[in-house]
């Protein structure tokens, strides 16, 4: 039933639909995408723009890719889906295949969910189910990092960070982890072994009652874009073994290469004990996410009093997501993605340079196909968004955040023109301020 009527259908959206953190009485405007293609998105308008979103770190190989529509549509005419109680299938032994490969070598037991944040719920109970089949049911706490996003529903929101996560809106409701500061130390910067000291010192008073810790290894994501210096974490790492907690690596926005390195953990060199899957998984065209744990997690959890790891969602390793998984990474694996990578983080960190010299501009930073310009304030997405789609580009800046994160498959001149629609918008905007 195609829409002909844009004006009648944006009007039963605005009233019917939630859009992600939207108002129902003042809802910000939304564009309708009629079709996407490559790194172009295009409007019911005709218009066209350029993604600089991937739709949250996820299309890594742009939209509607031939190679992901073949996997999935070969797929569909087998069974889109069918219940993993009981059943397998060929989609998601591959994809568990090229998993276990791909990441650090102690992960070999594979948790298929259904999103990002449904995949922290697992790992959090993973960790908290490993320790009660050891006899240690007191060590059921998180210890998560200050300015961390870690997903939506409430087990996730309870490690996010507490300011940002709105944690006194559900205070009672959200259970009360522990936070240490986020690390201050830059990717970029000498290492200062002091930025470690307060999350030793909150390990060492805490182990007793703490399952794991959770972070995003290297760069947290939308609890701000800080690049971290990576022997911050293998500090973590180091600090985590010496007093029997176990480290959950929230790999989902930064998996698949995003960072730089197929893993961010890889940075540090280091394996976690548990780790999380999503967002570019299925190159950004189904929901999946993945969490994996080491073999003795797996078996542990598994001789203990339950007898097996207690969760199985109605959709887990949905076949047709997993197609595309797999069609995905060995679309990744097949091209030079590291290449493509370090290209985007010279054009970035190039094409948003200029930025550093406008008023109320804080920081330019660059680190793999993540670009980011921090402003001293928060900037009114009503106002920058629309300008954004008039320069033909797709850009959703939040809080003091304008970021770009574009499909790996970006070219030279779409990333200048993307670059350069981004310092000219901040320019008007932040020009008009001073
Ligand atoms: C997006 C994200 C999540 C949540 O994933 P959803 O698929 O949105 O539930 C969790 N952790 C990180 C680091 C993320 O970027």
């Amino acid at each position: 039933m195609p829409v002909d009527n844009w004006d009648e259908a944006l009007r039963f959206d605005r009233e019917h639909l939630w859009h992600p953190y939207t108002s129902m009485l003042e809802p910000s405007p939304v564009w309708p995408v009629e079709s996407a293609e490559g790194v172009r998105l295009r409007l019911a308008d005709g218009r066209e723009l350029i993604d600089g979103m991937a739709s949250w770190w996820c299309a890594v190989h742009g939209y509607n890719h031939p190679a992901l529509n073949a996997a999935m549509q070969a797929q569909l005419a087998k069974t889109p889906h069918v219940m993993f109680g009981g059943l397998t299938h060929e989609p998601a032994i591959e994809l568990g295949r090229r998993l276990v490969e791909l990441t650090p070598e102690p992960l070999e037991k594979v948790f298929l969910a259904d999103s990002g944040s449904v995949s922290i719920e697992v790992a959090m109970k993973m960790a908290i189910q490993y320790w009660q089949s050891r006899g240690e049911p007191g060590k059921h706490r998180m210890l998560s990092l200050r300015q961390g996003y870690h997903g939506d529903t409430l087990g996730a929101m309870s490690v996010c960070d507490p300011v940002t996560g709105m944690h006194h809106l559900f205070s009672g409701v959200v259970a009360e982890q522990l936070f240490a500061p986020a690390p201050t130390c830059r990717y970029d910067q000498p290492w200062d072994p002091a930025d470690l000291d307060a999350m030793a010192s909150m390990i060492e008073q805490h182990h007793e009652e703490l399952a794991a810790v959770i972070l995003e290894p290297v760069v947290q994501g939308a609890g701000g874009m800080h690049f971290y210096h990576p022997e911050y974490l293998r500090g973590v790492r180091e600090l985590c073994d010496r007093h029997g907690v176990l480290l959950i690596a929230d790999e989902i926005a930064t998996g698949f290469g995003r960072s730089g390195r197929l893993f961010a953990c890889e940075h540090a060199g280091i394996s976690p004990d548990i780790m999380c899957l999503g967002k570019a998984l299925t190159g950004g065209t189904m929901t999946l996410a993945a969490t994996l744990a080491t073999r003795e997690i797996g078996e542990t959890i598994s001789r203990g009093g339950a007898g097996c790891f207690m969760h199985g969602p109605t959709f887990m390793g949905n076949p047709l997501a997993c197609a595309a998984a797999v069609a995905s990474i060995d679309l990744l694996l097949a091209n030079d993605w590291q290449g493509a990578v370090q290209r985007l983080e010279t054009g970035l960190r190039r094409g948003l340079s200029p930025c550093a010299d406008l008023p109320g501009v804080t920081d330019v930073r660059a680190l793999g196909a993540i670009g980011v310009v921090q402003l001293e304030q928060a900037v009114d997405m009503h106002d920058l968004v629309p300008r954004f789609v008039d320069a033909g580009v797709w850009v959703r800046p939040f809080g003091r955040m304008v970021y770009l994160m574009p499909p790996y498959v970006i070219s030279d001149v779409d990333l200048t023109a993307l670059t350069g629609a981004v310092y000219r918008v901040l320019a008007e905007v932040q020009g008009r301020q001073v």
